[in-house]
């Protein structure tokens, strides 16, 4: 079995089911990790991945990599594109894969078993571009024990990883400092 009929396996059991973007994101995962050096199918504790959107390709690349947030090594940045960079903390390569296949041009009537299917099988060169990159990982962002810790001086709360703020000389959360994302009731 190739690594690709390996890996999308686990793939689609972390996602529960087989759909494009599962497709999409082990073929990424796959290619960005041997263009590191690594092997996709072992697990490395020297990986980082920013992650640019929170759709199914984001599934299969946690479940390929192991990397999560729990972990901190995988993290979010909400783009909303299909693309990820991936960090061999070790060598301090940076590899950004994104998708470059054309999907306007497929026909209406495709179905997804069709669709999961030219995704799988396509040359690489016409699905994905990688570039190396440059990426600096904020001694915050590291994975590991955390360097800084506070505490919010208006609810009380725990801040980890210098999330904290200075308003005024006093230490807030970002909730208490730029009003929550949820409205208490
Ligand atoms: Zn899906
Ligand atoms: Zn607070």
């Amino acid at each position: 079995m190739s690594d690709y009929e390996i890996l999308v396996e686990n793939a689609k059991k972390f996602h529960g089911g087989l759909c494009p973007g599962i497709v999409m994101g082990t073929r990424m995962t796959i290619a960005a990790m041997k263009e590191l050096g690594l092997d996709p199918k072992e697990r490395s504790r020297d990986l980082i991945v920013y992650v640019e959107i929170d759709r199914c390709m984001t599934d299969a690349v946690q479940a390929i990599t192991g990397c999560s947030l729990g972990h901190r090594s995988l993290k979010y940045v909400d783009y909303g594109k299909f693309a990820a960079t991936f960090i061999n903390m070790k060598t301090g390569k940076a590899v950004r894969v994104s998708s470059v296949e054309d999907r306007s041009k497929d026909p209406e009537d495709q179905t997804m078993e069709e669709a999961i299917e030219k995704l799988a099988t396509m040359p690489e060169e016409e699905l994905l571009k990688l570039e190396e990159v440059q990426m600096e990982v904020p001694e915050n962002d590291i994975p590991g024990f955390p360097k800084q810790k506070a505490v919010c001086s208006k609810c009380g709360e725990r801040i980890m990883d210098g999330r904290d703020v200075i308003v005024d000389g006093n230490v807030l959360c970002k909730a208490c400092a730029k009003g929550p994302y949820y409205k208490s009731i």
